[in-house]
């Protein structure tokens, strides 16, 4: 027997198709939602909750440390070193909001999409100003640990790394519905730490590389509303055959 702590507890997480109240989906419940119907559908209408894993805090660490040094460059309205050895005429872009953007549990950045009464939000890493045409370039942080080096041909061909591509479409799609001028071009910020050296030494060293990413948006706003009939369904929707967690589960669960 499923233990309660299982389940969702919050009303504000449960989706219910008889309320008014728009409804949030943050941009990893969306990739959920694409990645597996049924397993979007458990926890968004049902309520089970996802297994926990426990917290990445280096990769969180890096990123914390990342936004302290381009805050750093923000204030002084100058390019960062990285933009300069890339070549690129851009500056940290500044907003008094961007804490909030950065923040997802307070919100992050957000457009509420009135044809689906649905709401859809994600916290962005950062945000840089391109000085030639003025667009902003959407840009998330990304710490690795890789014996090999980064390039920009290959480093976006990994099947598990297409969650990145659709965490800058959408966050692209957000941001020009909030009626900003955003490039099609964003960029990963991408920190390999190195395990070159002989000994650990309480130290790791990093080699960056910055990724370009031309987004597709197209895909987007078709996927909304597909999401939202899902969400009013009345029936759990079917497993993805290609999921080694549903094989694995089958036993175990009352749902199957
Ligand atoms: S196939 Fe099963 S375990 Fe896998 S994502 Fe879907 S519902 Fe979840």
């Amino acid at each position: 027997m499923m233990k309660k702590t299982s389940f969702r507890t919050r009303k504000s997480s449960l989706y219910d198709k008889n309320s008014l109240e728009p409804f949030k989906i943050s941009r990893s419940k969306f990739f959920n939602f694409l990645s597996c119907q049924r397993c979007f559908y458990l926890d968004r209408v049902i309520g089970l909750k996802e297994i926990s894993s426990p917290p990445y805090t280096l990769n969180n660490t890096v990123d914390e440390l990342l936004k302290k040094e381009f805050d750093y460059y923000r204030k002084k309205k100058i390019p960062h070193p990285i933009m300069l050895k890339n070549k690129l005429n851009f500056i940290p872009y500044n907003n008094e909001n961007l804490d909030t953007w950065r923040n997802s549990l307070t919100g992050g950045i957000a457009f509420h999409d009135e044809k689906t009464n649905l709401i859809i939000h994600g916290g962005i890493d950062d945000l840089w100003l391109d000085l030639d045409n003025k667009k902003i370039i959407v840009v998330d942080y990304k710490a690795q640990s890789s014996s090999y080096s980064v390039s920009a041909s290959t480093y976006l061909d990994s099947e598990w790394r297409l969650s990145y591509k659709i965490q800058m479409d959408v966050y692209v799609f957000i941001l020009r519905k909030m009626k900003f001028e955003v490039s099609d071009t964003t960029y990963f910020y991408v920190c390999n730490a190195e395990k070159k050296g002989d000994k650990f030494d309480n130290k790791i060293d990093f080699e960056v590389s910055l990724i370009p990413y031309k987004v597709n948006i197209n895909w987007i706003e078709k996927k909304i509303v597909e999401m939202k009939e899902i969400l009013n369904r009345n029936e759990i929707p079917e497993i993805n055959i290609n999921c080694e967690k549903c094989a694995y589960l089958k036993g175990g669960s009352s749902f199957f």
